[in-house]
């Protein structure tokens, strides 16, 4: 099986996330899209709800889809979840699937910060997913990337499809762009703090959860 792994803070998943995941599947032929929750973010630690939260609205949120799949491996530690330790327990846990771990071209360039990003990339094989506010020739500045940024818009320009690319240390990504959907956890937070509505950023059964648990409030 081809498995996609979505990781995220998903504080709280939006459409941003869930039509890019939607997308991926059919684009890259992938048989299911596992969403990881993280538990205890590396970075994002101060304004998130609780793992359990931001486990339950994911849940909620892929319920309808036959393809989607959440997993509980980061949130049932209360350490710091690393992405490289996840991925090397799912391919130890099943072997003969092949992964790819999904990120938005501004995740991946802040891989360099991550816990041992060098052999997360020898790894895994990437999927990297356009998103608002990013080109694909940004990813040149990663010091992952081998092809340069002209390549980068050549490449954009003569293949319609998803693009597949070498990185640094026998790595590869390939990379897929998704329907421009401007939603981010921040803003969706910063409107429920200030009062305004939310409706259509994320499906409605996660804003009833966000509602009854008077989560993002001031
Ligand atoms: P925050 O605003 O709190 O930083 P976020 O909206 O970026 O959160 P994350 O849970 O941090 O959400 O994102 C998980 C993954 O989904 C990342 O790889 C990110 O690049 C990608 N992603 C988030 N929002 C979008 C979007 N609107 N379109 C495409 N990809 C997205």
């Amino acid at each position: 099986m081809r498995v996609g792994l979505f990781g995220g803070t998903f504080n709280p998943i939006h459409y941003g996330h869930l039509r890019a995941a939607e997308e991926v599947r059919e684009k890259a032929a992938m048989d299911k899209i596992v969403f990881i929750p993280a538990g205890v973010p590396p970075f994002k630690s101060q304004e998130a709800a609780s793992a359990k939260a931001r486990l339950e609205m994911t849940g909620c949120a892929i319920a309808d889809n036959a393809f989607f799949e959440l997993s509980d491996i980061e949130c049932r530690t209360p350490r710091t979840s690393f992405t490289l330790d996840t991925i090397s327990e799912l391919i130890r846990l099943e072997p003969h699937n092949s992964f790819f771990f999904i990120l938005g071209v501004d995740a991946f360039l802040e891989l360099p910060l991550w816990h041992k990003p060098d052999q997360l990339v020898s790894l895994v094989s990437f999927i990297l997913i356009s998103r608002p506010g990013f080109h694909f020739s940004d990813l040149s500045e990663s010091p992952y990337l081998i092809t340069s940024r002209k390549q980068m818009r050549e490449l954009e320009k003569s293949q319609p499809g998803p693009i597949e690319i070498s990185l640094t240390g026998g790595g590869s990504a390939l990379i897929v762009a998704v329907t421009p959907i401007g939603a981010s956890s921040t803003g969706i937070r910063d409107d429920i703090r200030d009062g305004r509505s939310v409706r259509y950023l994320l499906p409605p059964e996660v804003q009833s959860y966000i509602i009854n648990n008077g989560l993002y409030r001031k």
